[in-house]
């Protein structure tokens, strides 16, 4: 694994699933690590606790992504506690799945809000403190649906497509100082959002995938810990499918 030795990560909803893969991998690599979630305490302290056993630095953070001056603060108490950020892996996400004719206001506000908002504020939050430290790395977590959409997921794969939108704009707007912005597009994953899947559904689902099975957690972390680190150096503006061969 390349090494992330001296580095320091913000990890959005790093208290389960993706996020929690994420923060094990990179603190694994040699980065210390910034946890931030919305409501999962318990959670996030289980990650910190194995973070903090590998003999890296681990802060948990509470905070609605959604709201900017919750993203404002993550990003403010990270360099207070680390000194820098030099990694942000944009993960915190939530479903509001139905379909577009039943699909409410609150729904589809709530996941634009978290997904495509929330990606925003804390992208905004970091820009300033990499640029000014001409460097830095940020992942952003789309989705294989905002690239193909799905149905039942409008407010989800419009989400996920201007996630897409902003990492190629942000990769052009903050590159000539350093910084480098991606985003990993997950297919089906196995973790607590898509765990509800009925067993006809699901079976279907797996047939589609031309590997022939759902991903794991660690399938995701292990892209994202290649794309921060300088192995990925000349990589910007770059979406990356992780999902057996589903949206081929
Ligand atoms: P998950 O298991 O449901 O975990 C979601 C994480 O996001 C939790 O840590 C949660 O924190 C946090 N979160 C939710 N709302 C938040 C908010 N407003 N502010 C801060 N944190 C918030 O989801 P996952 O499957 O790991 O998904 C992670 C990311 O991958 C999401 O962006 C998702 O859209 C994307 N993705 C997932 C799949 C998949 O198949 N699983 C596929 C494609 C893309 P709490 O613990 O505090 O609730």
């Amino acid at each position: 694994m390349n090494s992330l030795e001296g580095k320091n990560a913000i990890v959005t909803g790093g208290s389960r699933g993706i996020g929690a893969a994420v923060a094990r991998k990179l603190a694994a690599a040699g980065a210390d690590i910034v946890i931030n979630y919305v409501s999962g305490a318990d959670s996030a302290a289980r990650v910190q606790k194995d973070i903090e056993g590998m003999g890296r630095r681990c802060l948990t953070v509470a905070g609605d992504v959604s709201v900017p001056a919750d993203a404002k603060s993550l990003v403010e108490q990270a360099i207070a506690a680390f000194g820098r950020v030099d990694i942000l892996v944009n993960n915190a996400g939530v479903t509001r799945d139905n379909l577009i004719m039943r699909m409410t206001e609150e729904d589809w506000d709530k996941v634009i809000a978290v997904n495509l908002k929330g990606t925003f504020n804390c992208l905004q939050a970091v820009s300033r403190p990499m640029l000014k430290q001409r460097g830095g790395v940020i992942i952003n977590m789309a989705s294989v649906v905002g690239i193909g959409g799905n149905p039942g997921q409008a407010n989800y794969a419009a989400s996920k497509a201007g996630v897409i939108g902003l990492t190629k704009t942000a990769a052009k707007e903050l590159a000539s100082r350093g910084v480098r912005v991606n985003a990993v597009a997950p297919g089906f994953i196995e973790t607590d959002m898509t765990k509800d899947l009925n067993s006809e559904y699901s079976d279907k689902l797996r047939a589609a995938i031309p590997l022939g099975v759902f991903g794991q957690a660690d399938n995701v972390a292990d892209v994202v810990a290649f794309l921060v680190s300088d192995s990925a150096s000349y990589i910007t503006g770059e979406v990356i499918k992780v999902d057996g061969g589903l949206f081929i």
